[in-house]
């Protein structure tokens, strides 16, 4: 019958009937010794116990791989293993004649890519798509795969051309520290996590050699610069440059040491990544020279500082708010910094101007306490979200190849997993989105891997009724009316609306929808969408605002006031871009919303994936405290549920759960056989033993299937014969 998944038997073929009928006999008998078994598709049954039971054995067994098919699950063992990581085992796997035969590991999936792009008769582009929770080990796993091919994929032995070949993988790895110190923060659940979503490109010569990459980002968690959740941090950069500046640049950034900044909480922690000397190394490598660099943090010591502007009430409604204690300091050493006219920044900071009326005339309105605050932290997140986008940018000159001199690449995916909070807001939305997309295209290819393989079985079976999460995409993006269609109206109709309002519009328009849930728990005004890895309850209030993601005007234009050259090239005074600017309430030109960008980026992914054979990388975190030696069940289980895992297994089951050699089978049960004869109630299906020669294998799986199902209708007989024996 079966014998392995999509070509990987990863060493079950060593597997004789003899350590099989062990195996079944152990599982039989209730004990959990399969950390042998290194598919979790041949755990038989294919249930959510057995493959539970099974990753956790491997796991006490320090064994952190596993296949499931086409994926592999990679369990984040929380402490270090550097054996398991070493450049001579990236080779052992690059040279063995069939890596999957060795032991599963993201290095066979890295190689299986790399044989993949290889082949000389039709190169295909590959994919891996890594997913899992924060905190399950994704970006540890790209960083993996991306130092295996710096191993694998280098350029000839030639001296001279080593030393290129070295510069461009050491530039591509270099690009790592520096996303992350620019992109990564310490959070409740990952002490570095990655606030945005990264695809790399790697890309190679005819020769197979990496000549250069291309990296993508998605949704940076630009927030995060100015409000941080209590017990979490700034991203890493700030606390690098506070802890690790030099005298001398100290002074230059007016950050003494000591210096509390309200968007700098927890700093007394110390964590790995806030190594500020690794970081400017990789930015060196990159091409980001010294002034540069220095010119980068001289604008983020000015949005520190910027943070500490405090305002307070003014007594006096009409008047503007003013600042509280050290807050005029604070403001005139984050000028200082940012290059900006002390006055006009105050002034945009706690006025607001309109434009009204046929003569377009320009009203000043004081804002209020909480508008100032806001316009405040709207200043810092346009500079940091433009600045990391201009960083990205920069690494991707610094390590593109030309068009000419790469062909095939090879795509790694690390993308936020399925989230569900108490609150869920238009950040979780967009995630589980993107989520719910990479999940389509998974099931897709999963089923088509399951349809091939019987095939080749010549077993009849069709997967064609399966449902897919076609409904819920549909409920969030489809056309005309979705979740993400209502949310735009709304952003575009800019009227007031009141969060119930919203709710409101969204259950009634989309009442229909078999995804759209029930919201009886929450007093909030929500709605709850039925995500394919559990319902999710998304809160409304602030959604529409946080779509539109507004910029007043006049903060930019202030922005383009600044005579520090960093923040003329982030803020040009571009003609097309003045054209644009309406003054506040007044925009005509078409609202691009989160939404909206988000969707495009996402498509265009999707497009890119298409076109690739796509692998999948399963991180699963064994327990939420980081610990070694710690699985928890309820917790892995969960996670399996949310990576699409359990609809995997699902489909699995509603095929043939069970898949034993034939062989193997008819050597097992033929003892059963036998004692059915013995039995006066023994099944009346023929042997499976006997006469299967002249059957076609459908047939013959048909009589095995029959034959199973007679063995467990009759197994207390059987039980009670087998005592008498
Ligand atoms: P996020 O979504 O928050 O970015 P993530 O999935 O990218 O999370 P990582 O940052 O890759 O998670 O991993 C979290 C931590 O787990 C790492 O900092 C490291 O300490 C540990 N870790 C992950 N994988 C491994 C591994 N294979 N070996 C040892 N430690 C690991
Ligand atoms: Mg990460």
């Amino acid at each position: 019958m079966f014998q392995q998944v999509n070509g990987h038997s990863s060493g079950s073929g060593a597997q004789g009937g003899e350590s099989l009928r062990e195996d079944l006999q152990e599982f039989l008998s209730g004990e959990a010794p399969l950390h042998q078994l290194d598919d979790l598709t041949k755990v038989n049954p294919v249930t959510l116990e057995t493959v539970l039971r099974c990753l956790q054995a491997r796991y006490t067994a320090d064994t952190f791989y596993t296949n499931a098919g086409c994926t592999l699950v990679a369990l984040n063992p929380f402490k270090p293993v550097p054996q398991l990581y070493s450049p001579a085992l990236m080779r052992e796997y690059h040279a063995a004649p069939q890596p999957q035969k060795l032991k599963p590991h993201i290095f066979t999936v890295g190689e299986q890519t790399y044989r993949n792009v290889k082949s000389l008769i039709e190169p295909v582009n590959q994919s891996i798509i890594v997913s899992g929770e924060s905190g399950a080990g994704k970006t540890w796993t790209s960083r993996c795969l991306m130092k295996f091919y710096a191993v694998v994929a280098a350029s000839p032995t030639s001296q001279e051309s080593h030393k290129i070949a070295e510069r461009i993988e050491q530039r591509i790895l270099n690009s790592n520290p520096v996303m992350e110190a620019f992109g990564n923060a310490c959070t409740l659940r990952n002490n570095n996590s990655s606030r945005f979503g990264k695809f790399i490109q790697l890309q190679l010569n005819r020769a197979q050699q990496m000549t250069g990459a291309a990296v993508q980002t998605y949704l940076l968690e630009k927030t995060r610069v100015a409000c941080q959740a209590s017990s979490e941090r700034n991203f890493h950069i700030f606390y690098q440059i506070c802890k690790g500046a030099s005298m001398d640049e100290r002074l230059q950034w007016h950050l003494p040491e000591g210096a509390a900044f309200f968007w700098l909480p927890n700093p007394e922690r110390t964590l790995e990544e806030d190594c500020f000397e690794v970081t400017r190394e990789a930015m060196l490598h990159l091409g980001i020279d010294t002034p540069a660099q220095n010119n980068i943090f001289q604008v983020l010591a000015g949005l520190l500082h910027l943070g500490n502007v405090r305002f307070a009430h003014s007594e006096d409604e009409a008047q503007p708010c003013h600042l509280t204690g050290d807050a005029k300091c604070s403001l005139r050493t984050s000028a200082l910094l940012l290059q900006l006219p002390e006055d006009p920044l105050l002034e945009t900071l706690r006025i607001r101007t309109i434009r009204a009326g046929r003569q377009q005339q320009v009203f000043r309105k004081p804002c209020s306490r909480v508008e100032c605050d806001t316009r405040r932290d709207c200043v810092a997140k346009l500079v940091y979200a433009r600045l990391f986008d201009w960083l990205v940018s920069v690494i991707n000159s610094s390590i593109c190849a030309d068009p000419a001199s790469w062909t095939t690449f090879i795509g790694l995916l690390d993308v936020y997993g399925f989230e569900s909070f108490p609150n869920n807001s238009l950040e979780q939305l967009c995630i589980n989105y993107a989520n719910e997309k990479l999940q389509q295209h998974y099931v897709a290819h999963y089923l088509r891997a399951q349809q091939e393989e019987y095939a080749v079985e010549g077993l009849e079976w069709s997967f064609v009724n399966y449902q897919d999460n076609q409904t819920c995409l549909d409920l969030i993006e489809g056309s005309p009316i979705s979740i993400c269609s209502l949310i735009n109206e709304e952003c575009r109709l800019n009227r007031p609306s009141s969060a119930a309002q919203l709710q409101t519009r969204i259950e009634s328009a989309l009442a229909g929808s078999p995804r759209l849930g029930h919201n009886k728990l929450s007093r909030e005004p929500s709605f709850v969408v039925l995500h394919y890895a559990g319902p999710v309850q998304y809160h409304t209030a602030g959604l529409v605002e946080k779509n539109k993601d507004p910029v007043p005007p006049e903060l930019t234009r202030l922005l383009q006031q600044s005579q520090d050259p960093l923040l003329k090239v982030l803020f040009p005074t571009d003609p097309e871009e003045k054209a644009q600017e309406e003054p506040s309430g007044q925009s005509r030109a078409p609202v691009l919303t989160v939404v909206s960008k988000f969707k495009a980026s996402l498509e265009q992914l999707l497009q890119v994936l298409h076109c690739t054979t796509p692998h999948y990388i399963r991180c699963i975190k064994p327990n939420s405290q980081g610990q070694a030696h710690s699985f928890l069940q309820e917790e892995v289980l969960s996670q399996l549920e949310a990576c699409g895992l359990v609809e995997t297994i699902r489909i699995s089951a509603a095929g043939f759960p069970i898949r034993i050699p034939h062989r193997n089978f008819v050597e097992r049960y033929e003892v059963l056989r036998r004692l059915c004869a013995r039995t006066s109630s023994g099944p009346h299906s023929p042997s499976p033993a006997e006469g299967h020669s002249e059957r076609s294998p459908c047939t013959e799986v048909a009589t095995l299937q029959a034959v199973l199902q007679d063995i467990l209708h009759t197994l207390p007989a059987l039980t009670r014969a087998a005592a008498t024996l």
